[in-house]
């Protein structure tokens, strides 16, 4: 039986596994949470709400009431310096039920206040609450927005077919992470039907922490994923244009040769076969003959 195995997506360097953070509300317990990180060398997304910077007050949630505190928006820069930063609507409004333009207005106003912050363009954004229906997606895409997170928990590490509704792996707290961790570090071939590459995404909110009174077994979570050649430790955004840059190659109809017409390099390889090829900036290469197996 013959595959065409030659067209699947792995990360740069030709790698397998791929880490993702992403961490929402900009609260101050973040200082604390990029400490880690950043000794660590992983990355991480950070949603923020600009119509709330420097916001002083507490959050229980049917927990241990610890401090909310927004980080100001002049400290934002240096704070979240090396990470990404994303939206996550101006005011943290729940959006369902909310009419499109409003929906769109809470999206768009987030994006627009953090690009004047920042610079240059803002692509990512996570639903606040998870509300996530069929208006508000429609208002993230209108919005310009090229991904945005929910608050589901596949348990896989599947990459998203439709980036607007992007699951997790898991939360930080789920009682799955340590299995999934092992499953993650494994290098038993991962069987998905779009690509044998990992993605781990962990989402959560710093001050869980605190309530949590939990930040060793999120010290010893990085401990054990961080410092590997073999994984990937990017930010939601830079995954985003990864697999946008994949999805762009253009295959001739028997996959003998493959364009690059992207700024960025992309590797490909096959299920059944160890050779990954790195096809770089406009470049167009002819790929390795199928496999018989
Ligand atoms: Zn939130």
């Amino acid at each position: 039986m013959s595959y065409m195995v030659n067209d699947r997506l792995f990360w740069p360097g030709g790698k397998k596994k791929c880490l993702t953070l992403s961490y929402d509300d900009g609260v101050t317990q973040d200082i604390r949470f990029l400490e880690i990180l950043n000794k660590a060398g992983v990355k991480a997304t950070f949603n923020l709400n600009p119509g709330l910077f420097g916001v002083e007050g507490t959050v229980a949630a049917g927990k241990k009431e610890v401090p909310h505190i927004k980080i100001a928006a002049d400290k934002i820069l240096e704070t979240y310096r090396g990470h990404e930063i994303a939206a996550h609507g101006q005011l943290h409004t729940s959006m369902f039920g909310m009419d499109p333009a409003r929906c769109t207005y809470e999206i768009l106003k987030s994006r627009n206040e953090l690009e004047k912050l920042l610079k240059k363009p803002v692509t990512g954004f996570a639903y606040a609450f998870g509300a996530c229906d069929e208006t508000i997606v429609a208002a993230t895409k209108a919005s310009g927005l090229r991904y945005a997170r929910t608050v589901v928990s596949t348990h896989r590490f599947d990459i998203p077919q439709n980036f607007l509704l992007w699951d997790a792996t898991c939360h930080h707290n789920d009682e799955k992470l340590p299995e999934l961790t092992e499953e993650f570090l494994s290098d038993d071939p991962y069987f998905s039907f779009y690509s044998p590459a990992k993605l781990f995404y962990v989402w959560g909110h710093a001050y869980e922490f605190d309530q949590d009174d939990n930040w060793d077994m999120f010290e010893k979570f990085i401990d054990k994923v961080s410092g590997r050649d073999d994984v990937w430790y990017a930010t939601n955004g830079e995954i985003e244009e990864y697999v946008r840059a994949y999805r762009n190659l253009i295959f001739s109809v028997e996959s003998d040769y493959v364009t690059n017409p992207s700024s960025i390099p992309v590797w490909i390889g096959g299920v059944f076969n160890s050779e990954i090829l790195c096809i770089g900036p406009g470049e167009t290469k002819e790929l390795p003959p199928k496999q018989n197996v």
